[in-house]
This record gives structure tokens, C-alpha cells and sequence, in this order.
């Protein structure tokens, strides 16, 4: 059986653009054979409170015209709409908090509105120059080279998991690597070893989950055991689909490189899988 797909959004998260049904990815959902669904829709912030950690420096907030806040009693209530029309697929609520860590006490407040029964912690943006930046934006921002760009963001993806912010799944470990530059040099996973071990031991710290994320370039079966190895205990799968067509995307090539390095589905198919 195919694993559940943890990382989905719908037509409730503000960059989807009206085109997310979530309708039709249940549909779709179904149509595949997959267990579940978690509509985990994009939580990020225009301001902040004043027992976040954002609001002890000079960060500006403009990294993104399209943020919106969620509209939690409408999402909800789709869910529920959705859990009792398509069975037996199984629909979970959750939400994709950015930046955790900058904003523990916004998302603690989300969260209490809830249920969610996913909550991903995502960096999407960096601080820079007194300005919070999208991440894919320091390629053009930096002039130390692109190899400084993933040093930059790994380094505050380690001050993401130990800082305040509540969430149970780290998502797309790497995510500059979406946008890196088109060029003599591919980008390699051996070059930054030492970098996502520190990530990854982080991780295995905080007793958290990693995401194998099937939008973003496929982790290696290595990158896996690195996790193994940093002592990281579960995997999550997430196609990061803003498309009905998109849900559960190349699950069966990450299903073979997570079982390559030694994970395995656990009892119940909503379980995370396990080393
Ligand atoms: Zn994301
Ligand atoms: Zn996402």
C-alpha cells in the first residue's frame, strides 16, 4: 500500500490561487489507492506578536504579497465535508507553519484553533539584511556563491528546530536546492554532508520527523541513512501538491529509496514509517 500523504494544500492556502479543490484531490486521492490525505495549508505571518522572537529584532515583513491567514472555521469545515464524502480514504487537518521559529507564539495561538492533526514546520524565508527573504531570492542577494546559500539556510534550518515554534514534521529539508541556479556545477548532497548531519542530528534530537518531499529534487538513499545514522527514527511522505493532479506525486520511487535505507510502513497506515 502506497504511504499517506502528508503534505497537500487546497484551495485554503493563499498561493493555490482558487485552483486547489479539495474535493478533487480526494478524488484523486482515491482514484491512486492512497490511505490518506493531510491538508496541510501554508500558515505565514505579516506581523507579529509581541512574545515572538521576530519581534525582538529589526526584521521588516515584505517577503510576499500573496500571504493571507487561514480561515480555519472554513477549512474545518471543508475536512469534515470532505471525510464523510469520500471514504474510505481518510482526510487529516493540519497546517505548514513557517518560519517556527520566529513566530512560537503566533503559531501556538493558530494551533489552539485547531484540531490539526498534522503540523509541518517549513523555512521558506531567512533574515537578510533587516528584511525576512524568500530563500529562493539569496541566490540573487548573496555574492559568496551558491554553495553559501545552503550553508546559510541549513544553518538557520538548526536555530528553526532547537527555537520555540511548535511543529511534529520537518518539511523540505533542503528547499533552496528547488532553485538552484542552472549551471556547470549540479548540485550534490556530498558537498553539504556535514551541513544536513548537523540538520539531521538536530532533528533526531527534538524527537521530531523528516519528510521525504516529492516536489523538491528526490533525497538520496544516502541522505536517508544519514538520518538513520543522526539517530532520526520516522519519514514522513509529502507530495507539497498546490494541484489536484499533484497529490501523491513519484510516491513510488520515494517509496523505494526510504525502504533502500532501512524505513518501513508501520501497522496502521497512518503511522509514519519507521527504521
Ligand atoms: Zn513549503
Ligand atoms: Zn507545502
Amino acid at each position: 500500500m502506497l504511504p499517506v500523504d502528508n503534505h497537500v494544500h487546497s484551495q485554503w492556502s493563499f498561493d493555490t490561487d482558487g485552483q486547489g479543490s479539495m474535493a478533487a484531490t480526494c478524488e484523486r486521492a482515491l482514484e491512486l489507492g492512497l490511505p490518506a490525505v493531510a491538508f496541510t495549508e501554508h500558515v505565514e505571518w505579516t506581523d507579529w506578536l509581541a512574545d515572538d522572537a521576530i519581534a525582538a529584532g529589526p526584521l521588516t515583513l515584505d517577503w510576499w504579497e500573496k500571504i493571507r491567514p487561514l480561515d480555519v472555521t472554513g477549512y474545518l469545515a471543508d475536512i469534515e465535508q470532505c471525510r464523510e464524502r469520500y471514504k474510505p480514504l481518510r482526510v487529516l487537518s493540519g497546517v505548514e507553519a513557517g518560519e517556527p521559529h520566529l513566530f512560537g507564539a503566533s503559531i501556538a495561538g493558530l494551533l489552539s484553533t485547531g484540531p490539526f492533526d498534522r503540523v509541518l514546520g517549513s523555512l521558506h524565508a531567512l533574515p537578510h539584511k533587516d528584511h525576512l527573504v524568500g530563500a529562493e531570492q539569496l541566490f540573487y542577494l548573496l555574492d559568496d556563491g551558491e554553495d553559501e546559500v545552503m550553508r546559510r539556510y541549513f544553518a538557520e534550518l538548526v536555530r528553526m528546530i532547537e527555537g520555540p515554534g511548535q511543529f511534529e514534521v520537518l518539511a523540505h529539508l533542503d528547499y533552496p536546492r528547488r532553485y538552484w541556479p542552472s549551471g556547470p556545477a549540479a548540485y550534490d548532497e556530498a558537498v553539504f554532508e556535514e551541513e544536513y548531519r548537523a540538520v539531521l542530528r538536530a532533528l533526531a534530537t527534538s524527537g521530531r520527523v523528516l519528510e521525504m518531499n516529492t516536489k523538491s529534487p528526490l533525497a538520496s538513499v544516502s541522505l536517508l541513512r544519514w538520518w538513520r545514522e543522526e539517530g532520526g527514527r520516522a519519514v514522513s511522505f509529502g507530495s507539497d501538491a498546490h494541484r489536484p493532479w499533484l497529490v501523491g506525486g513519484r510516491f513510488d520511487l520515494a517509496v523505494d529509496i526510504v525502504e533502500a535505507a532501512g524505513f518501513r510502513a508501520g501497522e496502521d497506515p497512518l503511522d509514519f514509517w519507521l527504521r
